[in-house]
């Protein structure tokens, strides 16, 4: 980068500073080597900064605002580095970026380890479908489990309900973190219950299905979430290498074969999948 590239990049970030565009501002310079690397003209430069500034907004409205929780940042499906995680099946993460499972109706479950891709690829999904003119709505799940009980407490349950049957695709970032509780469980599993066939969800865990239990706090809600969720479902498994880990080792090249046996994934054949739906 010369000088003058230099000074003209302060400059900008200061303009969309003072215009309050802080995802352009953090993201134009990279949008703008990739773009030119793959040779988008400037409009379609600007549709994609716009449509970043849109996706974090309407992120950040969806975390409540206020106190305002640790959010992701825009993360594209250009800088994921599949070769560095050979468990995932980069033809179906590349074929869900087109966006078709919404159409379906259908789910997208990652699971696998910390540190292994799966917020990266649900927030990819994420921007491209909302680039896409999908309505849609990023949690991590604690956060969407207490706005769920404080909507309880303020009878706002029906109100929060209804901004979420207007959605096209949810997703729920982080699953088994942190137990939530039988009356958080009980809640997000409404949420679950209420999307099935009429949205999409997409769910990160590091959770193998036969943890659920533990976290949902409920042997029979965990089934019933389970099977829902698991009908119509993609999963992508991230495996059980931690790329932040891989990446701070670097100069020693993964081995090729070396494919993880990710504790936290099971694939869909061996899924004990409960299956006594409820009839609500
Ligand atoms: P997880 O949600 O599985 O814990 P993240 O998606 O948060 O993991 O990944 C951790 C960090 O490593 C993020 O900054 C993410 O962008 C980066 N990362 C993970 N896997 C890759 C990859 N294969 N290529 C590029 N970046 C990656
Ligand atoms: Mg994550």
């Amino acid at each position: 980068m010369t000088r003058n590239h230099e000074v003209d990049l302060i400059r900008l970030k200061e303009h969309l500073k003072a215009l309050r565009l802080p995802t352009i501002q953090a993201e134009c310079a990279k949008l703008a080597r990739e773009c030119l690397a793959e040779g988008v003209d400037h409009l379609g430069f600007l549709l994609k900064l716009c449509e970043l500034e849109l996706i974090e907004r309407e992120r950040k409205a969806a975390a409540g605002g206020g106190e305002g929780p640790a959010l992701p940042a825009v993360k594209l499906i250009s800088e994921f580095d599949f070769t560095a995680q050979p468990t995932i099946n980069r033809l179906l993460v590349l074929d869900l970026m087109r966006s078709e499972y919404i159409n379906k109706r259908e789910n997208v479950l990652l699971i696998g380890t910390s540190g292994t891709g799966k917020t990266h690829i649900a927030t990819a999904l994420a921007v491209e479908a909302c680039s896409q003119g999908k309505r849609v709505r990023f949690y991590r799940v604690t956060d969407l489990v207490t706005q769920l009980l404080e909507a309880r407490e303020e009878r706002q349950l029906s109100r929060v309900r209804s901004q979420l049957s207007k959605l096209d695709l949810l997703v729920l970032d982080e699953l088994g973190y942190v137990p939530m509780g039988k009356a958080g469980a009980e809640l997000l599993f409404d949420v679950m219950s209420r999307a099935y066939e009429r949205m999409s969800l997409i769910v990160t865990t590091n959770l193998p299905f036969e943890q659920w239990t533990e976290v949902l706090d409920n042997e029979r809600l965990t089934g019933a979430t389970l099977d829902r969720l698991t009908h119509r479902c993609h999963i992508v498994e991230t495996g059980g290498e931690s790329y932040r880990l891989k990446d701070a080792r670097r100069g020693r090249r993964p081995r090729e074969v070396n494919k993880p046996e990710a504790e936290a994934s099971k694939g869909p054949e061996q899924t004990p999948v409960n299956t006594g739906r409820p009839g609500a």
